[in-house]
């Protein structure tokens, strides 16, 4: 079997025109989407995120802006500064780059950003929202998964679904989502025994782990709907997952490619919260 691509560009092209859309019927209505993201010190992939963002949020006609902060930023100034922003009604969604400084405490800073305008779903209350399956803002990588998934069409309802890795980002978040989509749902990490024996028996792999050709086609059951969600530089400077893809696509049904599978839908699925987020407040 080879498996079919799911362009997650052409996906997020779809999306980002219907989002484009929206935003102008907003506009019409005197009601401009923005995005503030914070951004701290000079990390070349943060950089690289950061510009993803504000291309596709000033294609579909949103207000964007981006602050720039060194790195040397004391804590307390940091918290003030979104204290600002929670303020600002010409902002609907805040986002704060990460990772941040060491000196720098992750928890202060995503609670302190107001759950109304946390377009990227990672305050604790929204994370449980989601857990109980209310109308909140959904974490945009996860949420971009399960829009691939629906891409093919497949009935997630009963699917043995496998994730590996747990973070409080992708891995635990996309989880919980499919089993919101009533999918069976198995977590693996760098503490499961025998990871081969629970990928084998996945109808639908999702692996964000952050190791290059971390899954081998030999650990795919035929057939399966395969989610490679990681990114990794090679020595070369060529940018792969954590999949095997040229062996994996031998195996599964369906396959997201790396570029162009997950990211793109990643970033969409931000517009999309800041869109939500102007809505909202209308
Ligand atoms: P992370 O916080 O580093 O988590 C990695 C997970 O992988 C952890 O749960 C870890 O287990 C697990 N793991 C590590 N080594 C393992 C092993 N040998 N066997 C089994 N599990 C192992 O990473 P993340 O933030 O979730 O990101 C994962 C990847 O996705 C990265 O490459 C990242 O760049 C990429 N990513 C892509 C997007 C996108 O939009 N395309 C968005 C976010 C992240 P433990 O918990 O036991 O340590």
């Amino acid at each position: 079997m080879t498996a079919t691509i799911i362009d997650g560009k052409e996906a997020a092209k779809e999306m980002r025109q219907q989002l484009a859309e929206e935003v102008s019927r907003l506009k019409e209505k005197g009601v401009t989407p923005g995005l503030v993201v914070i951004l701290i010190g000079d990390d070349p992939a943060s950089l690289s995120y950061v510009r993803g963002k504000k291309k596709a949020a000033e294609t579909m006609g949103m207000h964007f802006k981006l602050d720039h902060l060194e790195d040397t930023i004391e804590e307390d100034k940091l918290l003030s500064l979104i204290d600002q922003y929670n303020q600002d009604d010409s902002f609907h969604g805040i986002l704060v780059q990460l990772p941040l400084p060491k000196h720098i405490s992750e928890k202060a800073v995503i609670e302190r950003i107001s759950t109304e305008k946390d377009v990227d779903g990672f305050h604790p209350l929204n994370i449980g929202k989601m857990l109980l399956g209310e109308e909140t803002f959904l974490p945009c990588t996860p949420a971009g998964i399960v829009e691939l998934l629906k891409k093919t069409n497949t009935d997630l309802s009963g699917k043995e679904v496998v994730v590996i890795g747990r973070s409080n980002i992708v891995g635990k978040p996309v989880g919980q989502l499919l089993l919101n989509e009533n999918a069976t749902v198995t977590f693996c990490h760098s503490r499961t025994k025998d990871i081969g024996a629970h990928t084998r028996k996945a109808d639908i792999l999702i692996v964000a782990v952050g190791k290059a050709h971390f899954l081998t086609a030999d650990q795919i059951k035929e057939g399966a709907i395969v989610i490679d969600v990681g990114v990794n530089r090679l020595d070369s400077g060529k940018l792969v997952g954590d999949v095997d893809f040229e062996a994996a696509k031998e195996k599964a049904s369906y396959i997201t490619p790396v570029p162009g599978g997950v990211g793109p839908m990643t970033i969409t699925m931000l517009a999309h919260n800041t869109v939500k987020s102007a809505k909202n407040r209308m």
